[in-house]
């Protein structure tokens, strides 16, 4: 196993009964880099972050947060150890306030130990401003956008060393997107971050990754820098929609 910073996963194996969804998976999300995960409907995308993550069991395989051995740990265990999880569809606590849910963030923050001093609140108004002045609003009352903001502005809180992120695109406009995606670039080349980015918009995912891995029925099928990738016309017809 390579135990440089970031998240090592070799063989990773994980079924639905009889439906094999990841199948011997090899990847790497190295520190300070963005790592894409790219492919259609089905492939296995979603499966990969919570097999990682600790809510499913893996078959087979491991995962390393560095030369931490994750692969039998529970959800908890694993965001303690530095992996946060932004779920698909945006998983705010609806009922509560921006600053409330970001305050659960900070409570898992002190709670960690961490090798970096985790952000405040305050730090996170700073990278996203729009969500300062909604401080006292209902996570509910907030825009899809918005919402994208709070939830990785919380996941940030609790001062991972790797995040990952469900298709975080879905159902935004581009120019939402796209600011989203340079304060994380932002974060993972000043302060090292490594995220693990899932995204059926390969086109938005390859604008900021700097690897990508391709996933076709629970496999990888293509693993290449995300330039080479955006460049492989086969590759972008058979797998990409591109
Ligand atoms: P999407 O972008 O649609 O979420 P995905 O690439 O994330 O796709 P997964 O959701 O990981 O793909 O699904 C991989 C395979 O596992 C699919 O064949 C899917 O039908 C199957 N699958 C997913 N969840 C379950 C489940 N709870 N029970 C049984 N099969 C499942």
């Amino acid at each position: 196993v390579d135990t440089g910073r970031g998240l090592h996963v070799r063989g990773l194996t994980t079924r639905y009964g009889p439906v094999l969804a990841l199948d011997d998976v090899d990847l790497t999300a190295p520190a300070g880099r963005v790592t894409a995960v790219l492919g259609a409907n089905g492939a296995g995308k979603t499966t990969l972050l919570r097999t990682v993550s600790g809510l499913l069991p893996a078959q087979a395989g491991s995962v390393h947060l560095g030369d931490v051995d994750l692969t039998t740990a529970g959800a908890e265990d694993v965001a303690r150890a530095g992996v946060a999880h932004v779920p698909e569809g945006r998983g705010v606590i609806t009922e509560l306030t921006v600053e409330e849910n970001l305050r659960l963030g900070a409570l898992l923050g002190a709670a960690r130990a961490s090798a970096r001093k985790p952000p405040t609140i305050d730090d996170v108004y700073a990278l996203f401003p729009s969500l300062e002045g909604r401080r006292r609003q209902a996570a509910h009352s907030l825009s899809g956008g918005e919402r994208q903001m709070l939830v990785i502005g919380r996941a940030l809180l609790s001062a991972p060393e790797v995040l990952l992120l469900d298709e975080p695109s879905l159902g935004l406009a581009p120019r939402v997107v796209s600011r989203i995606f340079a304060v994380l670039r932002g974060l993972v080349d000043a302060e090292g971050l490594a995220i693990l980015l899932v995204e059926q918009n390969a086109r938005s995912a390859l604008s900021i990754a700097d690897t990508g891995v391709v996933l076709n029925l629970g496999r990888v099928v293509a693993s290449a820098d995300a330039a080479t990738l955006a460049g492989d016309d086969e590759l972008r017809h058979a797998y990409l929609g591109l």
